[in-house]
């Protein structure tokens, strides 16, 4: 499979490319130059297979510069019970005729981050050890993604992980499960600010090439491809284990921020799995909503951009929407520089002609919005009903779905982290907390690793020079 970019300009890259470098050299997102099409057959072979299997079938298509029989050891040794918790790693749950759970946070953080993040450091290992190369990962977290990449990278060879993330900003909970980590190479750095303030530190340094060639240093954004190929596996098991013959169709409803995870669900989909609708859920930051309504994607302030109790989802911009857009567009790579390069950069929003927004349908994309005192009734009425705690961003999700129902249909709707890592709401909306499994208890006790840091670039560099492999 051969990778390009979806600004046109003349890369064609090989997958191991595109997972080290992360966004194209023209500003574009690399997407595969095709999408290999499953047929019945196969579908029906694929059904009996279990999640690792699955997902090496499913990966393999797009990797081809990887020796099978190490893609296959990847695989074997990230999707294990051990790691995830279950044998079908991401269990289905029915709540009830038309509605159910796809259960993806059992991982090490408890978000379904997990899933493709533990794939990334597995596959980031395997190709530093071929090369002979190490890579520094810079990043800047307000809570999921930083843990992830923590517990990915931790103890793993020629990679070290320097994480900002702002000072007293992250719940108890997050700061506990990243500050309690005692592996050498993870670096977490609290930084005196908001996260905005560590976003803008990571691209200050990024922007100093010659540091950033000289120190190898990388990112584990969601604009990876590689982040992207891995979660497209757990809409196939979804699949099978929502239905009982390909005939059979299902709805996929997703608590969107980034567009990273219903991305994958349209990749999945443009792949032949038979999805009828692919249901985008927001919180309050309806950036998204706006536009599968409109056809107007209007970026916010972050000023605009509020705090909210599914903060996973609190974004301005959606930074893997340009991927969906390319495909939408027909993959006229030029009208997405103009849209991507000019437009958003000079007025901070475009607009999609009419002809163009009637293309969504065909996509199956729809979309609704939560709220705060929707996430409290849904908690509490998924608990009353059907005695099972979510999350508030799995909250946003039900909600949602709810408002999207089609008979015959089943929607399964995409569970994204465990109630305990969100205890105020779970509180407020039911009146006792959720469970917490006897390690989680003992993390909170154990000493932490953490160093404040002043808000520059520089002193971010100089702490970087000190501790960066060679
Ligand atoms: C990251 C995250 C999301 C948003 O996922 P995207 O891929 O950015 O759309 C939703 N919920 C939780 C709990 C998350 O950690």
């Amino acid at each position: 499979m051969r990778y390009i970019s979806t600004r046109g300009g003349s890369v064609d890259r090989r997958f191991s490319e595109v997972l080290m470098e992360g966004l194209a050299p023209d500003g574009g997102l690399y997407v595969p130059a095709t999408y290999p099409k499953v047929d019945d057959t196969t579908l029906r072979h694929w059904r009996s297979l279990s999640y690792a299997e699955l997902a090496l079938q499913i990966v393999s298509l797009y990797i081809d510069d990887i020796p099978a029989h190490e893609l296959r050891a990847i695989i074997a040794s990230t999707y294990t019970p051990e790691v995830f918790g279950s044998a079908q790693i991401v269990p289905l749950q029915r709540l009830d005729e038309s509605t159910a759970l796809l259960n993806l946070s059992n991982g090490p953080t408890f978000a379904f981050k997990d899933i493709a993040m533990q794939f990334l450091g597995n596959l980031f290992e395997a190709e530093l050890g071929r090369r002979g190369a190490r890579l520094n990962i810079l990043g800047a977290t307000s809570g999921d993604t930083g843990s992830a990449a923590e517990y990915a990278m931790r103890g793993k060879q020629n990679v070290q992980v320097f994480m900002l993330s702002p000072r007293g900003r992250m719940s108890p909970f997050q700061q506990a499960q990243m500050f309690s980590l005692q592996d050498k190479n993870i670096h977490n750095l609290v930084v005196e600010g908001s996260f905005d303030t560590c976003q803008d530190i990571v691209k200050a340094v990024s922007a100093d090439l010659a540091f950033k060639r000289q120190y190898d240093i990388g990112t584990v954004n969601s604009i990876n491809w590689a982040r992207l190929l891995a979660q497209v596996v757990y809409y196939f098991s979804g699949y099978f284990q929502a239905t009982n013959d390909n005939s059979e169709r299902v709805s996929f409803c997703v608590p969107s921020g980034n567009f990273g995870n219903i991305c994958a669900g349209h990749v999945a989909r443009m792949m032949g799995l038979p999805i009828e609708k692919l249901v985008l859920a927001t919180n309050e930051n309806d950036v998204l909503d706006e536009f599968f309504k409109t056809g107007r994607y209007r970026v916010r302030s972050s000023r605009e951009t509020m705090v909210t109790s599914s903060p996973s989802m609190d974004i301005s911009k959606a930074s893997n929407f340009e991927r969906f857009i390319f495909d939408l567009l027909g993959r006229d790579a030029h009208r997405v520089g103009d849209l991507f390069d000019l437009e958003l950069s000079q007025r901070g929003q475009f607009c999609l002609t009419e002809q163009e927004t009637a293309c969504i349908a065909r996509y199956g994309f729809v979309s609704g919005k939560s709220t705060h005192l929707d996430r409290l009734q849904t908690i509490s009425h998924t608990w009353q009903r059907h005695r099972t705690m979510i999350d508030p961003h799995t909250a946003d999700g039900v909600k949602v779905a709810r408002e999207h129902l089609r008979s015959g249909i089943p929607t399964i709707v995409l569970e994204t982290a465990l109630p305990l890592k969100f205890q105020d709401i779970i509180r407020e909306a039911i009146g006792q907390e959720a469970p917490r499994p006897v390690p989680v208890t003992s993390m909170e006790q154990r000493p932490r690793r953490c160093e404040l840091i002043a808000p520059s670039a520089d002193e971010v560099k100089a702490y970087m020079e000190r501790h960066c492999s060679r």
